[in-house]
């Protein structure tokens, strides 16, 4: 068994460090690229979700490499992806790839039906050891997470420009050639302190932009157009409600074991969204009610095009700007989004949110010097 699963940024480099602990044989799938995308274009459904058209260009690319199993999480409620393994699953096999789908569902009261599927991902290997490797993987992407928002309060500071780019740039070509999650620690460990000695010039004003959408566009960065670095490169502090660390323990994790839930987007949606609709789309909207409140300049929301809760969320978006009076900017992404325009759209909305602050400075300023 050669198991490979989806290519969704870091997730990559926890899923290698759970693999690795329990010395599961596994393909890594290249990075997310255009052929990527053009494989999963030309076979998935034009209309699909874009995520499941790039997964099922990671899943081709990983089964040239030798992968014969794949490892998908399932979902429900009221969204695609709850049957997005169904689709893969048939799509390849009409494809005449040969291949097994592990759907680690998760446990929606029937968890004995959920060990079942570890067990047969596992083999003989003893449950307390997988626990332990989940607890290595888990802080493995607390760790990453970590390190990608320092880079996001170096990057617009930093003196050198592209010293940030390089550094991270150097981490990611050397994680994926060590092994075990001691190993990643280390790498971590030392691209912090790199990231720590680059200097900075803290005289300049750094906007803030909070990140909000479906969770593979967000995370993603080849289907983000690496947003991060790109709003970071241009001065601007990002922030991504997002990450791979919160969903795993809090969607994963707290959803099996009877721990408290730390969702404060949930209460901030509240008045706007009270329940779960699928997706992402509740995080959205209480994310950028906390955006506000915390003072951020703007808020991006990114989603791929008829990512149904992301629809909804938009609607509501431009009621919490009015009422929070902060900018929100929507990007729906699909495989015939251009680079050029996107970034023109960025640039504007980053020009605008400097204006709109030299106005409420000079404003200010004239307020006080009234007294
Ligand atoms: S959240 Fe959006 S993109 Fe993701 S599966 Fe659901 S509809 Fe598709």
């Amino acid at each position: 068994m050669k198991v490979t699963f989806p290519y969704m940024g870091n997730t990559c480099i926890v899923v290698k460090a759970l693999f690795e602990s329990l010395n599961i044989d596994f393909v890594t799938p290249p990075m997310c690229s255009k052929r990527t995308l053009e494989l999963g274009t030309k076979y998935a459904p034009e209309l699909a979700c874009l995520p499941l058209k790039v997964n099922i260009g990671n899943f081709i690319e990983s089964i040239e490499k030798g992968a014969d199993t794949i490892l998908m999480t399932g979902g429900c409620g009221p969204c695609r992806f709850g049957y997005y393994a169904e689709v893969q699953r048939e799509i390849l096999k009409d494809l005449g790839y040969n291949v097994d789908f592990f759907v680690l569902e998760l446990p929606n009261g029937n968890f004995q039906e959920f060990l079942r599927r570890v067990r047969k991902l596992i083999g003989k290997k003893s449950l307390w050891k997988a626990v332990m490797a989940v607890k290595k993987a888990t802080n493995v992407s607390i760790e990453l997470d970590k390190l990608d928002k320092l880079s996001f309060q170096i990057r617009p500071r930093e003196k050198v420009k592209g010293k940030t780019d390089w550094i991270m740039k150097k981490f990611q070509s050397q994680v994926f050639k060590v092994k075990g999650a001691e190993e990643i620690y280390n790498i971590i460990n030392s691209t912090r302190e790199e990231l720590k000695a680059v200097e900075i010039d803290d005289t300049r004003y750094i906007p803030k932009i909070g990140i909000v959408g479906e969770i593979y566009t967000v995370i993603e960065p080849f289907t983000n157009f690496k947003i991060e670095q790109l709003l970071g490169n241009m001065g601007v502090e990002v922030d991504r409600s997002l990450n791979i660390s919160h969903w795993i323990v809090e969607h994963m994790i707290k959803q099996i074991l009877p721990l408290k839930k730390h969702r404060p987007y949930e209460q901030a949606a509240q008045p706007y969204l009270n329940t779960m609709i699928g997706g992402h789309a509740q995080e959205t909207i209480g994310n950028s009610v906390l955006y506000a409140q915390q003072g951020y300049d703007g808020v991006i929301q990114l989603y791929p095009f008829t990512c149904m809760p992301e629809i909804v969320a938009e609607s509501i978006l431009p009621t919490i700007s009015n009422d929070l009076d902060i900018p929100i900017l929507t990007l729906i992404i699909d495989e015939l989004t251009g680079e050029a325009g996107y970034k023109t759209r960025i640039e504007a909305f980053v020009d605008m949110l400097l204006r709109r602050k030299e106005r409420v400075v000079t404003n200010n300023e004239y307020i006080l010097s009234r007294y």
